[in-house]
């Protein structure tokens, strides 16, 4: 068995002008393709070409982990943005953020920050632990929440190829732009469902 890309839930030009066709076409087309290229070779006739992707990235180390998580991170990262996402939260969601955040504004400025600080390549992460409390974590390179036992909530890629084409070293405006793509209700499903793809 092999892993394969999963569809974009949204067509190549759907989010600009928040990324650009081209924008998504390298980085959906391109690096996210490459990560299952890339795991499939290293996992070819292995006991981890069984396993739901999941479970590798749980189980893994080295360039199977790296491509493992590179390939479930971007595809959960895609279905945290929609072309009608962007303004406020439901809600009850509204409500989980103000009880570990103390406003949803906090909650922003708190994760677009994280999101600018990175150093290097990496992702911020929104994350529950299994208490249902909420975090912000910015992790590099592919490492994601999934390793620290947290669920991951709402993620956002930093690395330069994620904005490079469109922003070029314009990190910052990047993540401002995120906001007005991000899908509140994918977000609120996460709360209630883990992502399995
Ligand atoms: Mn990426």
């Amino acid at each position: 068995m092999s892993f394969k890309q999963p569809e974009l839930p949204y067509d190549l030009k759907a989010l600009s002008p928040f990324v650009s066709e081209e924008q998504m076409s390298f980085h959906y087309g391109k690096h996210h393709a490459a990560y299952f290229t890339n795991l499939n070779g290293l996992v070819d006739g292995k006991a981890e070409s069984d396993m739901p992707l999941k479970e590798v990235v749980l189980k893994s180390e080295g360039p199977v982990f790296n491509n493992a998580a590179q390939a479930w991170n971007h595809s959960f990262f895609w279905h945290c943005m929609s072309p009608s996402g962007g303004g406020a939260p439901s809600a009850d969601l509204v409500t989980h953020i103000e009880r570990d955040f103390g406003s949803f504004d906090d909650f922003k400025s708190q994760f677009s920050t994280a999101a600018a600080k990175l150093f290097g390549s990496g992702w911020a992460w929104l994350a529950m632990d299994s208490a249902g409390k909420l975090e912000i974590m910015a992790l590099s390179n592919a490492d994601t929440p999934l390793r620290h036992g947290k669920e991951p909530i709402l993620t956002l890629d930093v690395w330069e190829h994620a904005y490079y084409i469109d922003y070029r070293n314009q990190r910052p405006k990047f993540i401002e732009g995120f906001w007005d793509v991000v899908n509140w209700d994918f977000v609120k499903q996460s709360l209630g469902t883990p992502f399995k793809e």
